[in-house]
C-alpha cells in the first residue's frame, strides 16, 4: 500500500480502514477538504491520523501521503512542527506551562492524553491565538495545520469566534477537529467540516498497538486490550501504569526490609510522584495481593498468585505480623481512594508495615 501509511511504523491509523480510505482518496485526487471531524471514541486514533494527515498535507517528500523521516514529519509526529499546533480544551486556571508540558509528553510517549481534569474547554482566547496563527505565513512554507481537540466541550461564544475562519481558511491551511460524538459539536461547526468517523477497535489491533508501542509481552498487551472498552489509549495508559507498578512492587518490597524506616519517606513520595493516585492505590492493593500471599505461604498454604522469588528477608516474618501489614495497605488503599494525598498514604503504610513486620527481628 502507498500513501498515507506506507512504511510507516508505527501504523497511525491502524484498524480505521474506513477513515484512511476516505483520507487516502482525498489525498490521491488532490480535493482535499480545508475542514475535517474526526469523530469516535476517545483512543481510537483520531489524534494519531490528524498528525498523518497533517504530515501528509506538509510533506514534500512523498506526493500522495506523508515519507515519515523527513524533518517535517519527524517534527510533525513528536508535535514540535511550527506549522502544525495542536488547541486542546483547558480551564481559565490552566497555566500555558501546564498546556507545554503536556504537548511535550505526548510528543515523547505518543500516548499521554491531551485534556486537564475539569469542566474543561476549548477557550474563546485560544480561538483567537488559532486566528491570529493562520492569518500569518506558514514558518516553512508547505501550509499549515491546526488540530482542534474535543471540540464537542466548546461553548457557542468560542464556536461563533470560529466559524470565521472554518468557513474562509486562509490558502494553505488545513483544520482538523475531533470529537467524541459528532452529534455533541454545535451544528454550525459540524456543517463546516467533512465528517470522518472511528469506530471502537477490535481487541486483537489494540494489543498489536501496544505491544509496538510498549514493548510489553504479548499477554500483558491482550490483558491491558481486553480491558480497555475498544480505545488503544485507555490500554496503553492501562500498560503503562502495569509496568511502572510492577516495578513499584518491587521496590516496596525492598523498602520493608530496609534497615531504617525513615528511607520510606522519600522513596514514598517518589512512588506516588510516578503513579499518581490511582497508581498508588493500586500499589497498596498490589503490596496487600502479594504480602497476603507470603502470610499463605508461611502457613504451608498454595500462594494465590506466586509472589516471584523469595524475599530476602521475609523469611523470619511470621503469619500475624503479614496478616497486619495486609490490613495496613488495605487501608493505605482505601486512604487515598478517600483522597488523602498518596505520598502521606504511602509513607504511613510503608513504614507501619515495616514497624509490623520488624517485630518478628529483622
Ligand atoms: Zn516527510
Amino acid at each position: 500500500m502507498t500513501g498515507l501509511l506506507a512504511g510507516k511504523n508505527p501504523d497511525p491509523i491502524l484498524g480505521q480502514d474506513a477513515a484512511e480510505a476516505l483520507l487516502q482518496s482525498a489525498l490521491s485526487s488532490g480535493r482535499l477538504s480545508h475542514a475535517y471531524l474526526f469523530a469516535g471514541p476517545r483512543g481510537t486514533g483520531r489524534f494519531s491520523s490528524a498528525l498523518a494527515l497533517s504530515a501528509a498535507f506538509i510533506c514534500r517528500e512523498s506526493p500522495d501521503g506523508w515519507c515519515g523521516g523527513c524533518r517535517d514529519c519527524l517534527r510533525i509526529m513528536k508535535l514540535q512542527h511550527p506549522d502544525v499546533r495542536v488547541t486542546f480544551p483547558v480551564l481559565g486556571s490552566t497555566r500555558p506551562d501546564e498546556v507545554a508540558d503536556l504537548i511535550e509528553k505526548r510528543g515523547r510517549d505518543g500516548f499521554t492524553r491531551l485534556a486537564v481534569p475539569g469542566n474543561s474547554s476549548i477557550t474563546i482566547d485560544s480561538v483567537r491565538e488559532i486566528q491570529a496563527r493562520m492569518a500569518l505565513r506558514s514558518y516553512e512554507g508547505s501550509g499549515k495545520v491546526e488540530i482542534l481537540l474535543d471540540v464537542d466541550t466548546m461553548k457557542q461564544e468560542a464556536a461563533n469566534a470560529l466559524l470565521k475562519t472554518l468557513e474562509e481558511p486562509p490558502p494553505g491551511t488545513l483544520m482538523i477537529l475531533t470529537a467524541e460524538r459528532a452529534s455533541g459539536v454545535i451544528p454550525t461547526v459540524r456543517s463546516r467540516a467533512h465528517l470522518v468517523r472511528f469506530g471502537r477497535l477490535p481487541v486483537e489491533t489494540i494489543a498489536e498497538i501496544v505491544q509496538e508501542r510498549t514493548g510489553v509481552s504479548r499477554q500483558e498487551a491482550l490483558r491491558a486490550a481486553a480491558s480497555s472498552d475498544g480505545s488503544a489509549g485507555a490500554a496503553l495508559e492501562a500498560a503503562r501504569e502495569g509496568g511502572a507498578l510492577h516495578e513499584m512492587l518491587e521496590k516496596g518490597f525492598d523498602l520493608l526490609t530496609v534497615r531504617d524506616p525513615r528511607a520510606a519517606l522519600p522513596a514514598a513520595r517518589a512512588m506516588a510522584k510516578t503513579l499518581g493516585p490511582s497508581g498508588s492505590a493500586g500499589l497498596c492493593s498490589g503490596m496487600a495481593a502479594m504480602l497476603h500471599d507470603l502470610r499463605r505461604a508461611s502457613l504451608g498454604l498454595r500462594p494465590v498468585f506466586s509472589a516471584g522469588d523469595p524475599l530476602p528477608g521475609a523469611a523470619a516474618w511470621g503469619a500475624d505480623s503479614i496478616g497486619r501489614a495486609v490490613r495496613i495497605f488495605l487501608e493505605g488503599e482505601k486512604r487515598i481512594r478517600a483522597n488523602v494525598s498518596p505520598a502521606a498514604a504511602l509513607a504511613a503504610a510503608f513504614t507501619g508495615a515495616w514497624f509490623e513486620l520488624g517485630r518478628d527481628g529483622r
